[in-house]
């Protein structure tokens, strides 16, 4: 089983940049297969209303229920005052498994906290640089499961990956994806810090090759419960608290289109990882 964390899928309506023009998941979706990729956490790409873009996350998700999870994707100012509602919308009509903000348009508020909290669902995050903010909201919510998009920088800045790397340590709740991360010593240094247990495979599809990405992974050379902790395991640990309380929080819902099958619940549930094993690169 190999879980992708981190794909953006649907239109986007500014038109300036990839990332808030277009995410098509015809390609992506025949890579991923390509590569043994067995399913995509996806979101909107950046955009300027979530409700019509989630909704079209939505549409895809119908379209390829095996393969795509949704991620509900919220702006913290913008969408203040509803999120609860957007979140509960995601959750209950769509099954969606998490929630998505980016620090380019707000980090996360305690209004998205709350909505985080009260369906149980991780938060993926990318903090732009700025891990200095994960020591503000990672304490306040501990019971919050935090990903920390390409652990911590898109654009190769290696203060905030190292940064990143101690507050996977720290943080029982601060987890960080591989999406995009250029600088390949530090995903060394993110696994030295915080065990294979805190990191998850993520391509930021359909932008970037899930291929490419996924042989980051490869090339850690880890031994195999590590690396499919990394691949498969963790991403399944965590989605699957916000679907066992998406099953008991309405009783009028259908169950969850998701079932993790794949790994054996001592492969991701072992507090026995050895986080001192040596890296053999
Ligand atoms: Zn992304």
């Amino acid at each position: 089983m190999i879980i992708d964390c981190h794909c953006h899928a649907g239109k986007g309506d500014q038109m300036t940049a990839p990332w808030n023009t277009d995410a098509p998941l015809d390609a992506y979706l025949r890579r991923a297969r390509a590569a043994g990729i067995d399913k995509t956490v996806v979101f909107a790409p950046l955009h300027g209303d979530y409700r019509r873009a989630n909704r079209q996350v939505a549409q895809l998700v119908a379209r390829h229920p095996t393969r795509l999870i949704g991620f509900c994707f919220v702006h913290g100012k913008r969408d203040a005052g509803r999120i609860f509602q957007m979140v509960r919308e995601a959750v209950t009509q769509w099954h969606f498994r998490g929630i998505k903000v980016h620090g380019y348009e707000s980090m996360p508020t305690r209004e998205i906290c709350e909505a985080a909290a009260a369906f149980r669902l991780p938060v993926l995050v990318d903090v732009v640089s700025r891990p200095a903010v994960i020591d503000m909201f990672a304490p306040q919510y501990p019971g919050i499961n935090f990903i920390i998009a390409h652990l911590g920088s898109y654009t190769d800045d290696w203060k905030a990956h190292q940064q990143v790397a101690y507050q996977l340590a720290r943080y029982p709740n601060v987890y960080a994806d591989t999406s995009g991360v250029r600088q390949f010593d530090y995903i060394v240094e993110a696994l030295k810090r915080g065990g294979a247990r805190k990191l998850l495979f993520g391509s930021d599809g359909p932008w970037l090759h899930p291929g490419l990405e996924l042989h980051k992974i490869r090339l850690l050379k880890l031994p195999p419960r590590e690396e499919a902790l990394i691949l498969a395991g963790n991403a399944q640990r965590l989605l699957r608290v916000a679907g066992t309380h998406s099953q008991t929080a309405s009783s009028s819902h259908p169950a969850p289109a998701h079932r993790f099958e794949g790994a054996a619940p001592s492969e991701f549930h072992s507090e026995t990882v050895d986080y001192e094993t040596e890296y053999r690169l």
